[in-house]
């Protein structure tokens, strides 16, 4: 426990929030006085639902998945933690990635075993299945689409582990929504595979509410360890009517997903920035100067973002979130004058 450190979140108040991913957009007023209503009449003296049966429907319709087959999460982190306790260690992942995979590792005194991505992020399948079986890995984590570098692992190499792999592999699809390709279909044919949704990234990350779909042996398995009562009443009642209005979200995710291009094409215009191409809500970018000084400026002007220059293969690179067209365009114009006066003075 003294080696561990705690995942730190920067909590500066700010005019614009673009560090985490969230969905700057919100419900329509009439969806929120529905929500409203629901939790006026919610029953918060009784214990929740422990399976969760009404927002489980709900989400299997949403994702077109078979409810069945779903276990739901205090957020996907939750169930990250039952994966973890259940399949137990060495845990393995090719790095740079969510932080939470070792994080949660460590904190379960599990060993953690890393790869690296290759230059351009991608990923080498048969360096991660020789890892696999040099540390007999019990866990793998593949984020695809992965953060923070932004980029979908190519299905090929995911397969190849799938095969290869003695080992239950994690698809991590968070960003699923904004990449719209999944593995989901796979699941018949690997019943070592674990896929994890969230709906955090959607418009929802206050409701704390993620989901996993695997083989019924997986289920039943982490059920024995999840806590009963994991998503309380009142995010079953919100969530479960925020995705009826299955267009509303649709229409927010498409916006999300245009203003990332126009993001992504305003910062490769911008001298000395290159991003990476992303399939998800954020884009990470390279500077040729001090990105933590840039990460400051931005800062002063009160927009966060994340920062993740330090030496390695994040060095000089910052995460900005999408967030609404004006809040995009505000981010473009102070990058773009914080550049300018680095260059002239
Ligand atoms: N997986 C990945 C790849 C993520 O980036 C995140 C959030 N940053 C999560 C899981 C956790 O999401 P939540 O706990 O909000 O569902």
């Amino acid at each position: 426990m003294r080696k561990l450190k705690a995942y730190t979140i920067d909590e500066t108040p700010c005019r614009i929030k673009l560090d985490a991913m969230e969905n700057a957009g919100t419900m329509p007023e009439e969806i929120q006085q529905e929500i409203a209503e629901a939790a006026r009449t919610a029953q918060i003296n009784r214990y929740p639902d422990p399976s969760a049966k009404q927002l489980k429907q709900a989400i299997a319709e949403f994702w077109n998945i078979d409810a069945e087959k779903t276990i739901l999460g205090n957020g996907s982190d939750e169930l990250i933690q039952a994966i973890i306790l259940a399949f137990g260690g060495p845990v393995l992942f090719p790095v740079p990635t969510f932080a939470m995979y070792e994080i949660i590792s460590r904190a379960l005194s599990q060993e953690v075993a890393t790869i690296p991505l290759t230059k351009d992020f991608s990923l080498d399948p048969d360096r991660l299945i020789r890892k696999a079986r040099e540390t007999k890995a019990r866990v793998i984590f593949l984020a695809c689409p992965n953060n923070p570098t932004g980029n979908r692992f190519s299905d090929e190499a995911i397969r190849k582990i799938l095969d290869k792999a003695n080992a239950a592999v994690v698809i991590d699809e968070a960003y699923f929504d904004f990449s719209g390709t999944s593995f989901l279909p796979s699941l018949e044919a690997y019943p070592n595979m674990i896929i994890l949704r969230t709906l955090s990234k959607i418009g929802f990350a206050g409701l704390r509410v993620g989901a996993l779909i695997a083989a019924p042996e997986v289920l039943s398995e982490l059920n024995k360890i999840r806590l009963p009562y994991n998503i309380n009443v009142l995010s079953q009642a919100a969530a479960g009517i925020a995705l009826k209005h299955k267009n509303v979200l649709e229409q927010q995710i498409s916006l999300l997903i245009s203003e990332r291009e126009r993001l992504y094409n305003a910062l490769s215009q911008m001298p000395g920035i290159v991003p990476s191409p992303s399939e998800t809500n954020f884009i990470l970018f390279r500077t040729d100067t001090d990105a933590t000084g840039i990460y400051n400026k931005l800062k002063q002007a009160g927009i966060l973002v994340k920062n993740l220059d330090k030496p390695g293969p994040l060095k000089n690179c910052l995460r900005v979130t999408v967030g609404t067209p004006e809040e995009n365009n505000e981010f473009v114009r102070q990058v773009q004058q914080i550049l300018a006066t680095d260059l002239h003075g």
